[in-house]
């Protein structure tokens, strides 16, 4: 019985491990032309938007709507973390 794939697995974890990207950027990254474009500015444009609550114009619900409608299955969660920051994407 080996343990060399349990030692490996457990040492390999190196400074890049944790560096991953969210399901977000995942999605615009497997986007080409004018399908990433748009989600680029749609991001951005949740980003500008100053609203609060349902005065939001562009919010995370509404692109996860957007997405889930065009196949796309994304949580809300996932872009509003992604818009604060709060993911390993920067
Ligand atoms: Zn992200």
């Amino acid at each position: 019985m080996s343990n060399n794939g349990l030692v490996s697995d457990l040492s390999g974890r190196g400074p890049d491990a944790t560096k991953t990207s969210c399901g977000l950027t995942r999605l615009v990254n497997s986007l080409e032309g004018a399908e990433r474009t748009s989600l680029e500015n749609a991001i951005t444009k949740i980003k500008e938007d100053r609203g609060l609550g349902r005065a939001k114009v562009y919010s995370s619900s509404w692109l996860a709507g957007v997405l889930r409608k065009n196949g796309y299955n994304i949580s809300a969660s996932t872009i509003t973390r992604h818009i604060k920051g709060g993911c390993n994407c920067e």
